[in-house]
């Protein structure tokens, strides 16, 4: 039996995008129960008992306790943290089929295979390398796969929160999704981007009562009209930057690493230069709000009484307030306003024991790493474990090639992940397992 870390992560990834698991709301998608089954069998064969929890319909994730001799039992256990849900994909759009797991030009591909079945893979062939071989983490490790992340988490880490607290008991950190990833910078020298932070969300809709009537009359009281003008005024309004902690020291060291000095005013212009990731740091600098559904109306001739319009917006850690005022005044006193969703953000220091080990493991597999924090515009599982105070960070180690857009990878269609890459995580999370 091969006993290296990195053995079984390229099959085991593989078999996780073969169970389609898209989460289409709601209503139970096809896999996740499936994905859970799987999940407990690996963990199984290996000595280590785990349990499913269903939210709802075969909305299941799954927690398991690994203690083995040898922890440090007076450590807190570390929460290691995977959804297994992906987001849809259309197979008629991509190259390779998003459900077959298919190795080609050195990466497998699939949906899942970067959001984020490369981590479920890469824990779950380190530690059933590690239980084979008797060779225990450094401190009891709590692992949680979870159902719903894409679709705000409500059946699967928000709800094992509510209805399951006590399963994380003692939990004071988690590493877990979005980062780790490489920025190649220089030859020698890549980026390591460990999230950090992530910034709140507020899914808002914008509800316009007007006075219904014939479309051949004067109406000054049209909702449609109401509606349109505050739709474009947000959609229009250009936030300030507002630049966190976490992104500030992001930015320092982007402008050390690249030798510039970093105007936060046009660091547009500077981040343009490390490719596609410029796409979600400028996201970072500010708050957001895009406009993204209309609905009014049921006939060309006929004024409706009411409109309505969703706007995704998100906020920078610390900046609800103002960002929700900010929104009242946009929209004006004639709209109300409606929360769909809100979501605090999430925010952690970049320091303590922890990240001095996710430093040390990079720097062992790569000499060219530097582990940097940042800010990240999306949100995750992270959000419910730091409801009960658990510091958070991403950490899915992957050495990339300097030319692969990764951002686009993230619910894009041709989502792949070098194998390499793969394994070069795999290796990264064993030795960060041992120190811990
Ligand atoms: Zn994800």
């Amino acid at each position: 039996m091969d006993h290296r870390p990195d053995a079984e992560v390229v099959e085991i990834c593989r078999d996780l995008i073969r169970i389609d698991t898209t989460n289409f709301g709601p209503q139970p998608g096809p896999g996740e129960r499936e994905a859970a089954e799987h999940v407990a069998g690996l963990l199984d064969e290996v000595g280590i008992s785990s349990e499913i929890f269903e939210a709802g319909p075969k909305r299941a994730s799954l927690i398991a306790d690994w203690a083995p001799e040898g922890v440090d039992t007076s450590a807190t256990p570390l929460l290691i943290h995977g959804h297994l849900d992906v987001v849809p994909a259309n197979a008629d759009d991509w190259t390779h089929h998003p459900f077959a797991g298919e190795i080609a030009d050195g990466c497998v591909w699939g949906r899942g295979a970067v959001d984020m079945k490369d981590f479920d893979a890469m824990v779950l062939s380190v530690i059933r390398a590690r239980a084979r071989a008797g060779v225990a983490p450094r401190r009891p490790v709590k692992l949680v796969f979870t159902a719903d992340e894409e679709a705000g988490s409500h059946y699967g880490a928000h709800w094992l929160v509510d209805h399951h607290r006590d399963q994380l008991d003692g939990c004071t950190e988690a590493i877990g999704e979005v980062g780790g990833f490489s920025l190649t910078v220089r030859d020698d020298l890549r980026l390591y981007l460990i999230q950090t932070a992530e910034k709140g969300i507020a899914w808002l809709r914008l509800i316009a009562d007007g006075t219904a009537g014939h479309g051949s009359m004067r109406n000054d009281d049209n909702a449609v009209t109401e509606l349109a003008a505050a739709v474009a005024r947000i959609g229009a309004y250009d936030w300030p930057h507002k630049i966190t902690e976490a992104q500030r020291a992001f930015l320092d060291a982007v402008s050390e690493a690249l030798e510039v000095e970093l105007d936060p005013d046009r660091a547009q212009e500077t981040l343009a230069k490390l490719g596609s990731i410029s796409r979600m740091i400028g996201a970072t600098m500010s708050n957001t709000t895009n406009p993204t559904m209309l609905t009014a109306g049921y006939k060309h001739n006929v004024i409706p009484g009411r409109a309505e319009a969703a706007i995704d917006g998100r906020f920078v850690p610390g900046g609800r307030e103002e960002f929700l005022a900010t929104i009242k005044e946009l929209v004006g006193d004639k709209i109300t306003i409606e929360m769909d969703t809100l979501q605090p953000s999430v925010e952690t220091e970049f320091s303590g024991a922890l990240v001095e080990a996710m430093q040390r493991s990079l720097a062992a597999e790569d000499p060219g790493a530097r582990a940097v924090p940042y800010l990240m515009s999306g949100g995750t599982d992270a959000k419910a474990w730091d409801r009960i105070g658990i510091r958070c960070f991403g950490f899915a180690p992957l050495r990339l090639p300097a030319d692969l857009d990764f951002v686009g990878m993230f619910h894009g269609v041709d989502e792949r992940v070098p194998t390499d890459a793969l394994e070069f995580g795999a290796r990264v999370l064993d030795r960060f397992l041992a120190t811990a």
